[in-house]
């Protein structure tokens, strides 16, 4: 009866959405395998998201025709379910999910020296304060889904690794959904959190820090947990768990309907990365709009990272170097993953910084020759061998303002390079004081009392509107995503 299915790159077939898979059964063979929700062709149609979306009500009904808990449950058995998790939700936080605000913001456009129309979409308000609870729900919703569908699957206990608002959304969800939580965090963890998230019922367990080159020691711990205790994955990453993704797609999905709505379009969207789930829902919902016709063309992706913390564009940029190489282009970056990381990391950025038009030059490449040959064979080599391109931070201990995305690995970064690449998007190394400029801009000119890591994307855009790769007419999307939890605003 299902027809939606979950790819990875590294598998030659395909899964059903009904088989209860969170991860690719065939993980740890050293090739990247990650699964990705698949819809069929015409399933849904754009009418049918359309006419879902114009009828009214919070995000996931509104959203429900790109829901696999809706697809595997029908109407009425989906309807029950959201229904009685939204009750919940409004019981303990005071709502649910309901669709976020888009905002026009001419003032913040102006302060940064912008002339084209700068949208703004504010999770600020959502539950528990970021947009890390919706990509949570869309797990949640599956099992329950999955559940109710194949009589026999028990209630597990859920575990996630966070260092803080993840945590936090996790607990509202899965104690709205009736499961029992294991949240591994840094021992040092906002002491605001931590009460909160025991006042949500999570069992809290704490995990020192001690060096880098590793992993994240609280992805550890989870890993650990999943190994040995069968618990389920409940953290806010698709690697382990795909339907966190289709959770969070619910976002760029809301922006495209929204847009639609005014009559508007966007030419980029900006966002900020740290475990890579956000941006990669943000790219799916925006590739699957396409796919369905509801979009035009897609907007180009651009992604940023901190410069205490940055996986992911390197990740890109050694991805670059081997397009070029084997399409015979110049790119004079040269990094040995076997030599001092440090110094590396150090050259890696010095060459950012000077060769700007040589990286410009191969992305507008990678743009236009995306489906030839050569990019396309690139890509799968580079799925055969992602610790080539992928690997834990192995700098000096992650440092930024922007704490929230100072994740040791890129957890979601596969399709999210892709998208990044075949939009001919950018990603930016941050500096702290562009982090900071654009964190006190954000709330003076929006009055949104959005955090660092939350206003980052700003940041991005900030940078690449000084460098020259969005023109200043253009028109851009941003998302802030997180609550500003400290005393001192
Ligand atoms: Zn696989």
């Amino acid at each position: 009866m299902n027809d939606w299915s979950l790819q990875c790159p590294s598998c030659p077939g395909a899964y059903e959405v009904g088989a209860g898979l969170f991860g690719c059964p065939a993980g740890g063979s050293g090739a990247e395998h990650i699964l990705r929700r698949v819809l069929a062709p015409g399933r849904p149609g754009a009418a049918e998201v359309r006419a879902a979306w114009a009828a009214g009500g919070g995000s996931f009904e509104r959203l429900r025709p790109l829901v696999s808990a809706r697809r595997l449950a029908g109407d009425s058995g989906y309807d029950i379910l959201l229904g009685r998790v939204t009750a919940e939700l409004q019981r303990m936080e005071g709502h649910g999910f309901e669709v976020t605000p888009l905002v026009e913001t001419q003032s913040l456009a102006d302060a940064i020296g912008r002339v084209g129309r700068l949208w703004v979409k504010n999770e600020t308000g959502n539950v528990s304060g970021s947009h890390k609870g919706r990509h949570l729900m869309g797990t949640l919703l599956y099992m329950e889904a999955l559940r109710e569908s194949r009589p026999g699957i028990g209630q597990k206990v859920l575990t996630i690794y966070s260092c803080g608002n993840a945590a936090l959304a996790a607990a509202s969800v899965a104690q709205a959904g009736g499961y029992e939580l294991h949240a591994f965090v840094p021992a040092d963890v906002d002491p605001v959190v931590a009460r909160m998230l025991a006042g949500r019922g999570a069992i809290v367990e704490s995990i020192p820090r001690s060096g880098t080159g590793e992993g994240d020691p609280c992805y550890l711990a989870f890993q650990l947990a999943l190994a040995q205790n069968g618990w389920l994955p409940f953290a806010c990453a698709g690697n382990d768990n795909w339907s966190n993704i289709e959770g969070g797609s619910t976002l760029g999905w809301e922006l495209v309907l929204q847009l639609e709505e005014k009559g508007e379009r966007i030419d980029h969207v900006v966002v900020q990365v740290g475990g890579g789930a956000l941006a990669r829902s943000i790219a799916q919902a925006f590739e699957e709009a396409a796919t369905l016709g509801i979009i035009a063309e897609l907007p180009r992706i651009h992604v940023c990272q901190p410069e205490g913390g940055f996986a992911f564009v390197r990740a890109y940029l050694l991805a670059l170097a081997a397009i070029a190489r084997r399409c015979g282009l110049a790119f004079d970056l040269s990094y040995d993953h076997g030599a001092d990381p440090m110094a590396q990391l150090q050259e890696t950025l010095s060459f950012v910084r000077s060769r700007s038009a040589q990286i410009q030059e191969t992305g507008v490449f990678v743009n236009r020759q995306f489906d030839s040959a050569e990019v396309q064979s690139v890509l799968n080599d580079i799925a055969g061998a992602p610790g080539h391109f992928m690997w834990p931070w192995d700098g000096a201990a992650p440092h930024s303002l922007a704490h929230g995305i100072l994740d040791d690995v890129t957890y979601d970064w596969f399709y999210l390079l892709r998208a990044v690449l075949r939009t001919g998007g950018w990603a930016e190394i941050l500096t702290e004081s562009t982090i900071r400029d654009a964190y006190l801009k954000a709330q003076h000119h929006t009055g949104i009392r959005v955090c660092p890591t939350g206003a980052s994307g700003l940041a991005g855009l900030i940078r690449l509107t000084e460098s020259g790769a969005i023109g200043r007419d253009e028109s851009v999307g941003l998302f802030f995503t997180g609550f500003d939890r400290s005393r001192t605003q």
